[in-house]
């Protein structure tokens, strides 16, 4: 297959098809749309050319003829062309003509549904398109036509009569048009009160409808300064509320943008828990990771690892590069059998079990480094024990120090560098200066202290941000920086910090 036409959904990442993600993922070339969410991009191997094709409001979008001569010469010099369309790749998209295109050139191209969002949209604002007693048919419209032209090829009288008769229609690109749009339903027969919704960026965590009636729906999405992207629904199944029909704006973080500031590596996690729980979520990584300078005293530590009594790991990360060094000296777990090791936090714990195949020995029950260093030494007498400590270049000295104190013989080794981030992504800047950001997330101290560096003068951006802290250590510095703590995980991981913020949303409304 030279092209595959793939439907990427209606918005959601996680609304393309299982086909369509392998292709994606096998792509050497991807042309894509601006409805395409930029976000399936990633799932492109880095290696693979990546062609904007449908820039939004920008001179240089190309025409229907330049994009068919793009898939075609691209996919002469014998690479794998995907060609990742919105929605459903057909459905108001014009792929048949890109397939069309493609055969008559002597390529083949095979097609990959898509979720349209006449279907997604709706559904996730409540409303399902058909319904056993209120709408039996469901029509897809274009709402680009100008309805009162003499030469629309929509059939406005037989879209009313089928709405009266108890049917669903809905209108993709009309959103503009809305006025003209209700305004020739009512025209041709349809009460004013027949309902009506209009849901922009559908399935997004910016999903935003209105709902109404034909009589008013116009005046509502004005007011709710609705645009497009919109599907507009007019028919009974328009005015459908029922309870949990509701799932995707009743999530407890619906609405809410949160900043994330965390290390690149670990951003996603945290991503992951407050975007399951509806939060637009921003990553402004305020660390970026590096290998430490030479890897000599890592790898002579673990070498000869039978040195020791205890090896000591106080992040993922160290568990990221313990797993990693092993795997270049050629060793695996077993090469640890005889060393007791202890992990600070349950994600590091996790991380070590996941990614180096060694359940930890001792978790303490708080996740900072005092807690660790008091249960080694209620443990067990730690003179003359010899500790492995494989942490970042700029931990705090507490662990080492109250170890040492208490007799035991410690190799502090630097297993990766942690640096401030060198600028805010511009998307994250743009969001705080529309003080569209409800929340922000710190994960460490450095993280904290990290992003006021990087705000500089524009430091006063965070006044109305609310501040969510992993732990007590953070939350110091927190206030140590002037800024007011609004949430404390009970907990020092990730999900516990998203289970605080979506909980604070919950006690507040
Ligand atoms: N092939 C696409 C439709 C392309 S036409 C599909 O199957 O969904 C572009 C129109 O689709 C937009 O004007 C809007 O009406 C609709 N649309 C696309 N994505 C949308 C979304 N996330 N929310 C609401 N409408 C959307």
């Amino acid at each position: 297959m030279n092209v595959a036409l793939v439907g990427a959904g209606p918005g959601d990442p996680g609304l393309i098809t299982v086909a369509g993600l392998e292709r994606l993922r096998r792509a050497e070339v991807v042309v894509y749309d601006a409805l395409a969410n930029p976000v399936l991009l990633d799932e492109a191997p880095e290696t693979a050319e990546r062609i904007d094709v449908g820039k939004r409001a920008r001179a240089h979008k190309l025409t229907q003829d330049q994009t068919n001569d793009l898939l075609v010469a691209k996919a002469r010099e014998g690479r794998f062309v995907v060609r990742l369309k919105g929605g459903d790749p057909y459905l108001f998209g014009r792929g048949a003509e890109e397939a069309a295109h493609l055969a008559r050139n002597g390529l083949t191209c095979e097609v990959i549904p898509g979720v349209t969002a006449g279907i997604a949209a709706p559904a996730y604002a409540g409303i399902p398109v058909t319904h056993r007693k209120l709408a039996s048919t469901v029509t897809f419209v274009t709402g680009h036509e100008d309805p009162t032209k003499p030469d629309t090829a929509v059939d406005y009288p037989a879209l009313a009569q089928l709405i009266a008769a108890g049917g669903t229609v809905c209108f993709y690109m009309g959103v503009g048009r809305l006025p003209l749009i209700c305004g020739q339903l009512a025209d041709h027969g349809l009460a004013a009160s027949t309902p009506a919704a209009v849901v922009q960026w559908g399935t997004l965590p910016r999903q935003q409808a209105a709902r109404g009636t034909l009589g008013d729906l116009p005046a509502r999405a004005e007011a709710a300064r609705i645009g497009a992207p919109a599907i507009i629904v007019v028919g009974p199944a328009a005015g459908i509320r029922e309870p949990g029909l509701d799932f995707f704006t009743a999530r407890p973080l619906f609405g809410q943008t949160v900043l994330v500031t965390r290390t690149r590596h670990q951003a996603s996690q945290l991503h992951a828990e407050l975007a399951d729980r509806g939060a637009e979520v921003l990553e402004a990584p305020t660390i970026d990771l590096a290998p430490p300078d030479a890897w000599d005293a890592v790898d002579a530590a673990l070498r000869d690892i039978g040195r020791y009594d205890w090896l000591i790991l106080t992040s993922a990360n160290g568990v990221e590069a313990l797993a990693e060094r092993l795997d270049a000296l050629g060793l695996d777990a077993r090469h640890l059998a005889g060393v007791a090791v202890a992990a600070i936090g349950d994600a590091t714990a996790d991380a070590l079990s996941r990614r180096v195949g060694v359940r930890a020995d001792l978790v303490p029950t708080r996740s900072v480094a005092e807690s660790l260093s008091a249960a080694l030494i209620a443990r067990q007498d730690m003179a003359g024990q010899r500790v492995l400590l494989l942490r970042a270049d700029l931990a705090r000295p507490a662990l080492p120090e109250q170890l040492t104190e208490a007799g035991a013989r410690v190799d502090d080794l630097t297993s990766y560098q942690t640096r401030p981030a060198r600028a805010l992504p511009p998307a994250v800047l743009d969001a705080l200066r529309d003080r569209r950001v409800d929340w922000v997330t710190f994960t460490s101290a450095s993280t904290a202290r990290n992003l006021v560096e990087l705000l500089g003068e524009e430091r006063s951006l965070l006044e109305g941000v609310k501040i969510a802290s992993i732990g007590p250590i953070t939350s110091e510095a927190v206030a140590g920086l002037g800024l007011p703590v609004a949430v404390e995980a009970p907990t020092a991981d990730v999900r516990a910090l998203a289970e605080a913020v979506a909980a604070y949303g919950e006690t507040a409304i």
